[in-house]
Parts: C-alpha cells; sequence; structure tokens
C-alpha cells in the first residue's frame, strides 16, 4: 500500500515508530511513485526552510513583565493587548 501524504511527512519529521519505519523504508525501496513522491516534498521542504531561514533566525520581540506595573482588569488581557494584531477596519467595542 502506498504512503499517504501524513506519512510521507511523518517519515520526513523522524516521527515514525520503527515498525512503521521499516514498513516505510522497504515500500520507499520498491515503489517508485512513492519514491518519487518523497523526493518532491524534500525538496518542497527544502525550498520553504531556505525562504523562512531569514525570519526564523530573527528575535521575536515580546511583552517585557513588570509585575509591580498596575493594571486593571485580566491579567490575560493586559498581556496580550500589545501583541494583538489590529487592521484599520477593526471593529472596536
Ligand atoms: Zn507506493
Amino acid at each position: 500500500m502506498c504512503l499517504t501524504e501524513s506519512l510521507v511527512q511523518c517519515y520526513m519529521d523522524r516521527e515514525l515508530a520503527n515498525d512503521l519505519l521499516a514498513q516505510a523504508m522497504a515500500h520507499l525501496d520498491e515503489c517508485s511513485k512513492c519514491k518519487s513522491n518523497l523526493d518532491q516534498a524534500m525538496i518542497e521542504e527544502k525550498l520553504v526552510r531556505r525562504a523562512l531561514a531569514y525570519e526564523m533566525a530573527l528575535p521575536i520581540p515580546t511583552v517585557q513583565l513588570n509585575w509591580f506595573q498596575p493594571h486593571e482588569g485580566s491579567i490575560v488581557d493586559f498581556l496580550f493587548r500589545a501583541r494583538a494584531f489590529q487592521s484599520e477596519g477593526a471593529v472596536h467595542a
């Protein structure tokens, strides 16, 4: 039986259990269609990694906590307010 897309992804992510990995490897040795699908998926993953490499290396700024800063209402609302994405068309309550 041929490998599904999710199995190919698990194979690439090294998430298959040993018995499934052995079955997948055996199948890949004999099925050119699945081997081709795996090769294509690996090429696509490499392209995405290369395209995102710059952004993935950047530090992500977060809110610096100050436990003594006074706030009203929910601490969760306070912490996430600064990170919320707002568009110009946002509806304000
Ligand atoms: Zn196959």
